[in-house]
């Protein structure tokens, strides 16, 4: 089949073209319904499907002759541990784990939050939960106490697992005391906390509340997976939108199951038995459908690594990982590449390893940088592809699809358009602009499966955010341009949100956090430009009258605020005090401008601006900031 071909039936004929590849997955009852249209303008998928994720996973693998065949490899440079599970051992684990569980009252259709560094029990839980039905929400470890309490407010989740510790490089970071402290902050608590004791700390229990993971499991019994419906939800994946208030992304089970089976196979090009390493975190997107359930639902080994690029103990982390198991390609962010080539820029640590089994590298989560691209491609001697993807899509975008024929990649681009996915490009007022022609990046509608159709208990909230601004389009963000051959380019986020080694955060949450400062009359948070981390965010502060404080005294207490109240991961560590801000008429702040004027681009001052003297005070202000090389 070849990409072009694929391509045009998906385009034309959705409802044929997925039909064609939900027939390849073990449904317990096949749908006979393939695409409907809601009323909104959302859709549904395969409305009349029953399955299971979790059986799809390990089960159904083990049926197909697997059950030996390594499923998970756990890899922990910071632990010095190594463990493997065949297909066989981890669905044992699962089934247990989610027998216990079930005994802890989860049923069908509950939340639960999954706090946990990238221990093997972290993937256990989420299959645990979807072989019962339960829907999960992984929240990321670098995450502050408050953040969690939001999360835990609005999924309101019936059981909470955690883990004693995560480790950073050297450091032991300890989790449950965040866990208690956003107990304390959220109103709604679950029953119930479970909790792994890692050999590095041992959590202080609270009775009632808390349970040893391992003593309550010693008297589990293992259950089976449960029938679904297509659309009941498999997992809530929070992400940062323009307000302090996480979207709830909800990822239904069966076209997450049609959508990553196809993805595995036609736009990453593995088979069953190749050994696959998405490598990022189970608190992300790439967690969920890169880590657990994609590479377990195509029969593929995935490589659960519990490290760093650099210093766990060195930029070679990754080659070791690579010849150690024969990985056959991989997943990672820019900035991971980026903080390797710093260490290691004449590649010759990874000399030192054979990388023969490796056929490419995928690289997502923020734009690939021409340089780090070449240099990556020069060094390993492999392809590297540059694709687009966002937690809402839960799979990739744009991409070469390298297990079709005919699919080609294009340096420079996030390459073409996935099967699937009509992505065009419109002009402020909603007209389509034709090629090189550069504006909001907007998928027509239907969503192929897969994509989220909602978000959790805030459904006209989805409507808002994506489906509204351009009627029969999904608004997606981002800014860009196809070229004259349908190749996308991604020039960065239309709205406020910043992305920070691939981690997206709102702006207006640090804003919010800001502005709350005694001394603060107004704020502007901007994301500017970082060797490393791609971007991080830059406070531009205006005092209010008759205040004085030490632009090193206010830095201290922001970055104090901003990490108890979103975490370490915002990197927001930038802060310069200005007498105003440039604005519109209106009043409107102009951040476009501070962004072009923070990284050094030319710009041209916006003609709704109210004083362009405003402008020469910024740039005197930001002038002594790193600028992208
Ligand atoms: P997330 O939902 O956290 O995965 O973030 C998705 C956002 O990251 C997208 O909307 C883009 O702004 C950005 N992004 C992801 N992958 C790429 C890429 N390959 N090129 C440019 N931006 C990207």
């Amino acid at each position: 089949m070849t990409y072009q071909h694929s391509y045009a039936q998906s385009i034309a004929d959705p409802a044929a073209f997925w039909a064609e590849q939900a027939s390849h997955l073990a449904w317990y009852r096949a749908p006979t319904q393939t695409l409907q249209d809601n009323p909104d303008g959302t859709h549904r998928w395969f409305a009349d499907g029953s399955l299971n994720s979790c059986y799809l996973a390990l089960d159904h693998q083990i049926e197909q002759g697997r059950g030996e065949q390594l499923a998970l490899i756990y890899d922990s440079p910071v632990t010095a541990t190594q463990r493997t599970f065949t297909y066989h051992q981890l669905r044992d684990e699962v089934a247990r784990l989610a027998g216990l569980l079930r005994q802890l009252g989860v049923g069908k259709g509950d939340g639960v939050i999954i706090y946990m560094p990238m221990v093997p029990e972290a993937a256990m839980a989420m299959l645990a939960c979807a072989r019962i039905g339960a829907v999960h929400s992984v929240v990321f470890g670098g995450f502050a106490a408050n953040e969690l309490a939001l999360r835990i407010d609005d999924a309101r989740p019936t059981l909470l697992l955690t883990a004693s510790c995560g480790l950073e490089f050297d450091r032991v970071i300890e989790y449950k005391p965040l866990v208690d402290r956003a107990l304390q902050l959220a109103r709604h608590q679950p029953g119930h906390v479970l909790v792994l004791q890692r050999p590095q700390v041992a959590a202080p229990l609270q009775a009632g509340r808390d349970l040893d993971w391992q003593q309550a499991l010693a008297s589990a019994e293992p259950v089976a997976p449960v029938a679904l419906e297509a659309g009941d939800p498999l997992y809530i994946m929070y992400t940062s939108g323009t307000t302090g208030k996480p979207k709830g992304i909800v990822r239904e089970n069966g076209g997450n199951a049609v959508a990553l089976r196809y993805a595995m196979q036609h736009i990453y090009g593995m088979q069953a038995g190749d050994v696959w390493w998405g490598i990022s975190d189970v608190g992300w997107v790439v967690g969920h459908s890169l880590i657990v359930y994609g590479p377990l639902m195509s029969g593929c080994t995935t490589v659960f690594y519990e490290g760093k690029p650099i210093r766990t103990p060195d930029a070679a982390a990754y080659w070791r990982v690579v010849e150690q198991y024969r990985v056959n390609a991989l997943f990672c962010a820019p900035t991971a590449m980026r903080a390797i080539r710093k260490e290691d820029p004449d590649g010759e640590l990874l000399r030192r390893h054979d990388l023969g089994s490796l056929r490419q590298l995928f690289l997502a989560g923020e734009k690939l940088d021409s340089s780090t691209h070449e240099w990556l491609e020069r060094v390993s001697g492999k392809p590297v592809h540059d694709h687009w993807w966002q937690t809402e899509t839960g799979w990739p975008v744009t991409a070469p699809c390298v297990g079709l024929e005919g699919s080609a990649a294009r340096p420079g681009s996030s390459n073409r358009a996935v099967p699937g996915y009509h992505v065009q490009v419109l002009d402020d007022d909603g007209h389509l602009l034709g090629p090189n022609h550069q504006g909001s990046i907007v998928i027509a509608l239907p969503l192929p499966p897969g994509c989220s159709q909602t978000l959790w208990g805030d459904h006209e909230r989805y409507l808002q955010a994506y489906l509204h601004t351009y009627p029969g389009y999904y608004h997606t963000g981002d800014g860009g341009y196809l070229d004259d051959d349908g190749f996308v380019y991604i020039m960065g986020r239309t709205d406020d949100v910043i992305n920070v080694s691939g981690h997206r955060l709102s702006t207006g949450e640090m804003e919010d956090l800001v502005a709350r400062h005694p001394t603060v009359a107004e704020c502007a948070v901007i994301g500017v430009h970082d060797d490393i981390k791609g971007q991080v965010p830059l406070a531009l502060v205006v005092l209010k009258d008759g205040e004085s404080i030490a632009e090193s005294q206010l830095l201290v207490e922001l970055v104090g605020s901003v990490r108890e109240a979103i975490g370490a991961l915002a990197c927001f560590n930038r802060v310069r005090v200005v007498k105003r801000l440039p604005k519109t008429r209106s009043g409107k702040i102009l951040r476009a401008v501070l962004r072009k004027i923070a990284d050094g681009q030319d710009y041209t001052p916006p003609s709704t601006l109210d004083d362009p003297a405003v402008l020469g005070e910024i740039e005197a202000v930001l002038a002594d900031l790193p600028r992208a090389g």
